[in-house]
């Protein structure tokens, strides 16, 4: 039998040209760690229309932050905008500024096909290739460059559809049609998907929006078990799933950040009036 391959970094060409800065202060001094991701005055715009207003907001890593907020208050445009999928709806445009490991993601010069393998997203509902293999899934974020020998896919496949909770029920229907899985197999695929190029931020919009009661428990567990290697922002209209998956969650209304706290706080003692109401079911 064979045994797992270990983790490994992908050899990718960096985002920018210093993607890790050397640390500020020495090692062991004291201070916060600097967030993973950091997003500063962002506005994003439909033509004339403002999706998204001047906000403010870090991501520390490995850390799971929900995004709450009612029906068409930005959550899905702010998400797009942190690995500038946004910028791909014709019309469509955001000022500001997004940090990774604390360079600028929108920078002159910076590629954006990089960015969306470094801050990877995961949709509503599961999008697979449906012409292709699960095995083509899984590989097809890693198609860049120069092609990986066949049996190093093979491992990195491997290796994604485990930490995607999904190896085990497809190990042996690798060449199938990944349109044969059911919906919740669909989405962990996608987020196999996301995993094979080693991103450091992992985006997911509503990802259980689709799904029945058990896959939507099996991606709520897979997302706690994500938070230890990567930094996740799950955007979600069920209070209860920000409350079961997040560490802390971040409160939007028309198009702004009203309040961001830890989870337990927000839910239990928001200072906000707009918060309150909110995750007491007044309004949304
Ligand atoms: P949420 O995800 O919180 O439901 P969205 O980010 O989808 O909210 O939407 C925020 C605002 O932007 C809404 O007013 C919505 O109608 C608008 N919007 C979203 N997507 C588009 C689009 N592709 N073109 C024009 N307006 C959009
Ligand atoms: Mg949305």
């Amino acid at each position: 039998m064979r045994t797992a391959p270990a983790p490994r970094r992908l050899a990718r060409p960096p985002v920018t040209a210093a993607r890790h800065p050397a640390p500020a202060s020495a090692p062991g001094a004291a201070g916060p760690e600097p967030p993973r991701l950091a997003v500063e005055n962002l506005t994003a715009w439909y033509g004339e229309m403002t999706g998204v207003r001047d906000v403010s907001l870090q991501f520390p890593a490995n850390t799971v932050t929900a995004l709450i907020g009612p029906s068409g208050c930005g959550k899905s445009t702010l998400l797009r905008c942190l690995n500038r999928m946004h910028e791909l709806v014709p019309g469509a445009r955001a000022e500001g500024r997004v940090l990774l490991d604390g360079h600028d993601i929108y920078e002159r010069g910076v590629n954006p096909i990089a960015v969306r393998r470094s801050i990877g997203m995961v949709f509503q509902k599961p999008t697979p290739f449906p012409t292709m293999t699960i095995a083509q899934n899984v590989a097809a974020g890693l198609k860049v460059g120069p092609r990986l020998p066949k049996r190093r896919q093979l491992e990195i496949v491997e290796h994604a559809l485990r930490r995607a909770a999904l190896w085990d029920e497809v190990k042996d229907r690798l060449e199938h049609p990944a349109t044969d899985l059911s919906g919740g197999q669909q989405q962990r695929l996608c987020v196999a998907r996301t995993i094979a190029p080693e991103p450091e931020v992992i985006l997911l919009d509503e990802p259980t929006a689709s799904l029945d009661p058990s896959g939507t428990t099996r991606i709520e567990e897979l997302v706690q078990d994500l938070k230890r290697e990567f930094t996740v922002v799950i955007v979600t209209h069920n209070m209860q799933q920000a409350g079961r998956v997040s560490d802390v969650t971040a409160f939007f209304y028309l198009g702004e950040l009203i309040e961001v706290g830890p989870t337990t706080q927000m839910f239990t003692a928001p200072t906000k009036p707009q918060t309150e109401a909110y995750v007491t079911g007044r309004f949304g």
